[in-house]
């Protein structure tokens, strides 16, 4: 059996070495040898379905072929190769099997993707933002945010997103992004501290794709992030840009800014700036507030996020991701299953818009947290909905976090969640506008999914 996985292992590592040789010279010119070499290293058949997807699509669609070739000539080509060797080998290919025995031998689902925020400080103060419910004093010190990544990488999660507060406010992170040059690492930020030396080092480390924070044009963007932000994430775009660094947007999306964000005008000028992908966020209540409510999506704005996220993806040489909407795509709720949040005060939440839990790391193992009733409990009653375009346990399912939460003893982080489980009124506002949904849900689940979700990543 060890030969036989030695084999293998050495297989795929010639493989892989055989897409770096492509990638490192003229990579346009060998799109047709990378797929099939990537096809050889995958195993999966509904990995190995998506990728025929995509090489469909590369061959059949002139924006998608636009959009592959734009990305393999003009990369860096040390940013190139390390998406490659870090996205798609490590996080996938070996560290696949790795997590998958902590599932075989102990039932423990080890996510694809850790989420951690280590410090919640921010020049800006957003409204809305998740970030300002929590306190700004209690940063993770620089050692604890090195074990914990280090903890996440030997369970075999190669894939770690940072947020905050603001990930440039702390410089030690840019350390951290070299010293683990074998993971890949996707900074949120709004983009106002980066400057040339910080888009040098980015572009060294390689293993780096900043998303940049973005709420429409000028008036938009500023209005909800401060005057002059908007000026200042478009010299960031420059920045990356110009030395040829992978970057996306993340926009939150609210009922004002809407029609901006999804328009063709708006999304052209990304394309232009450079950016690859824009990543849609539905405006969260988390804070509880009454304004809150009225800058969340009405039920048939949320339909038209959807059906205007796919209608990009598919016409434009661009990659969207609409949080919600997609959902069918990786079967419903993710939360605490593919993904899960490490919060500035150390406590393992199931997801960044979930503030509960069970778990904190100070003194503790990573793993104790993937152990635990709470995110068992979770993953063993997904999908929450059999209409996974209804998927979440706070904003469609609106029981389900507060049975949840009584059944396993997992305890509200913040006041915003602690609204969550015991107010009756947000209670009543957050199933009304669940409710308020669901005949646009039914109308998309029947008519674009024709009823179909990803079934088997809904199992986990
Ligand atoms: S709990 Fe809601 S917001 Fe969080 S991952 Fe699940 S569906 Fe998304």
């Amino acid at each position: 059996m060890k030969i036989k996985n030695a084999l293998e292992k050495n297989t795929k590592q010639a493989i892989v070495n055989k897409i770096v040789n492509y990638l490192d010279k003229n990579p346009g010119e060998n799109v047709d040898k990378i797929f099939s070499a990537i096809k050889l290293l995958t195993k999966d058949k509904s990995a190995l379905a998506q990728i025929e997807f995509v090489e469909n699509y590369y061959n059949n669609d002139k924006s998608k072929h636009e959009f592959i070739q734009d990305i393999l000539k003009n990369t860096d080509t040390k940013c190139l190769k390390k998406f490659f060797t870090n996205f798609f080998a490590n996080a996938n290919w070996y560290a696949g099997p790795k997590r998958q025995k902590y599932m075989d031998e102990e039932n423990t689902k080890i996510p694809f993707v850790m989420l951690l925020s280590p410090s919640m400080r921010c020049p800006l103060h957003c409204k809305g933002c998740y970030a300002s419910s929590y306190s700004k004093k209690d940063d993770i010190p620089p050692e604890e945010v090195d074990r914990i990544i280090g903890e996440a990488r030997d369970l075999g999660i190669y894939y770690i997103i940072i947020l905050g507060g603001e990930p440039f406010f702390n410089d030690y992170l840019l350390d951290i992004y070299e010293k683990y040059d074998d993971v890949m690492f996707t900074p949120f930020t709004s983009g106002l501290l980066l400057n040339e030396k910080i888009a040098d080092r980015i572009k060294k480390c390689g293993n780096v794709i900043p998303m940049l924070s973005i709420e429409g044009f000028e008036n938009d963007t500023d209005a909800r992030r401060g005057k002059g932000t908007y000026q200042k994430v478009l010299k960031a775009m420059d920045m990356l840009h110009e030395r040829g660094i992978l970057f996306g947007v993340s926009s939150a999306v609210t009922r004002t800014n809407i029609n901006t964000v999804l328009s063709d005008e708006f999304t052209d000028m990304l394309i232009e700036k450079g950016s690859k992908m824009s990543w849609y966020f539905l405006f969260m209540p988390v804070n509880g507030e009454d304004e809150d409510f009225n800058m969340m999506l009405t039920a048939e704005q949320r339909d038209y996020l959807g059906k205007r996220a796919r209608e990009i993806r598919a016409n434009k040489p661009y990659f969207t991701l609409d949080f919600f909407n997609d959902a069918p795509y990786v079967g419903g709720c993710i939360a605490g299953k593919y993904y899960f949040h490490v919060n500035s005060k150390e406590d393992v939440e199931p997801c960044i818009f979930s503030h509960f839990s069970t778990v904190n790391l100070k003194g503790r193992h990573l793993i104790d947290a993937f152990r635990d009733p709470f995110f068992k409990k979770l993953r063993s009653i997904q999908p929450y909905n059999k209409n996974m375009l209804r998927p979440c346990m706070m904003i469609d399912n609106t029981n389900v976090i507060i049975n949840v939460c009584k059944e396993v003893g997992a305890k509200p982080d913040d006041s915003g969640a602690e609204k969550m489980l015991h107010d009756n009124e947000f209670h009543k506002k957050i199933t009304k506008s669940a409710e308020d949904f669901v005949p646009y849900a039914e109308k998309t689940w029947d008519e674009v999914f024709k009823k179909k979700g990803n079934d088997n990543f809904a199992k986990g």
